[in-house]
């Protein structure tokens, strides 16, 4: 659903991302992890148009994200993006923050957006805050909405930047419980994150990164229990 092919990007005269190839199947979860600066971010980015590709492809479900404008808008309305910081409209309640992107970009009349909004606020379930703004909800609960907001425009794949390193530690649980529910429903994943335990129970694949390089990537078991590069190895015991 995913195919990267001889990506490279710079800014100005630093190259952040060096020969990148993906493939990612539909249903699959990958666990993006890596150095501070390796480009984790920047990749995720160009996935769903983020950011501007100087060489090589993206094509995401049949549509070729780096062969023009009008692509960059079709693809994001197929990928989800959950990001570090939870990024809703303050002045927002939770319920409208959910029904403008459907309503904006789907058409969607305002019942159409709110029954979907409620659908997706009882599913990461928060339904019972939906008429709050998100500064009279704690971390954990604005980013399951933040999630739940990018559910309601139905995509084929979520990409997630860090979600949980901007919360307090008891509420890095709940978001995660939230991610594990997404992925046993079938949703195609790409989760840049540092929860370990959440890549070993979760990821099909695990791919780390440095230096702007893919430099290793296999299934959890192999990937921790016998990391090859060195690189890899030291990380792994930085963060383990
Ligand atoms: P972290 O773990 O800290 O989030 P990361 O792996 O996500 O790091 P990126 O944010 O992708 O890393 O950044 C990769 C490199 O590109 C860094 O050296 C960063 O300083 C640089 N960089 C990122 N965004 C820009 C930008 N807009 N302009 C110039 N340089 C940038
Ligand atoms: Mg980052």
């Amino acid at each position: 659903i995913i195919r990267i092919q001889g990506l490279n990007k710079w800014f100005g005269h630093f190259q952040v991302l060096t020969d990148i190839s993906l493939a990612v199947s539909p249903g699959e979860r990958i666990v993006i992890c890596g150095p501070s600066g390796s480009g984790k971010s920047t990749l995720i980015r160009c996935i769903n148009g983020l950011e501007k590709v100087q060489q090589g492809t993206i094509v995401v479900d049949d549509i070729a994200l780096t062969a023009g404008e009008r692509n960059i808008e079709a693809v994001r309305q197929e990928v989800g993006m959950v990001f570090q910081q939870f990024n809703l409209f303050p002045h927002m309640t939770v319920l409208q923050n959910c029904m403008l992107a459907p309503m904006r970009s789907r058409g969607a009349s305002k019942a159409q957006a709110e029954e979907l909004a409620m659908t997706y606020l009882r599913r990461v379930r928060i339904a019972d805050q939906a008429a709050k703004y998100p500064s009279q909800l704690s971390g954990g609960q604005q980013q399951r909405v933040a999630i739940a907001r990018a559910l309601c425009m139905t995509p084929k794949i979520m990409l997630f930047d860090e979600p949980t390193s901007a919360l307090d530690p008891e509420m890095v649980k709940e978001v995660l419980d939230t991610m594990i529910g997404l992925a046993q429903d079938g949703m195609t994943m790409l989760c840049v994150t540092h929860e370990m335990g959440f890549a070993r129970s979760v990821a099909d694949r695990v791919i780390f990164m440095a230096d702007g390089r893919i430099v290793e990537e296999g299934v959890p078991a192999e990937f921790f229990g016998n990391p090859k590069h060195d690189k890899t190895r030291t990380f792994l015991g930085q963060i383990l």
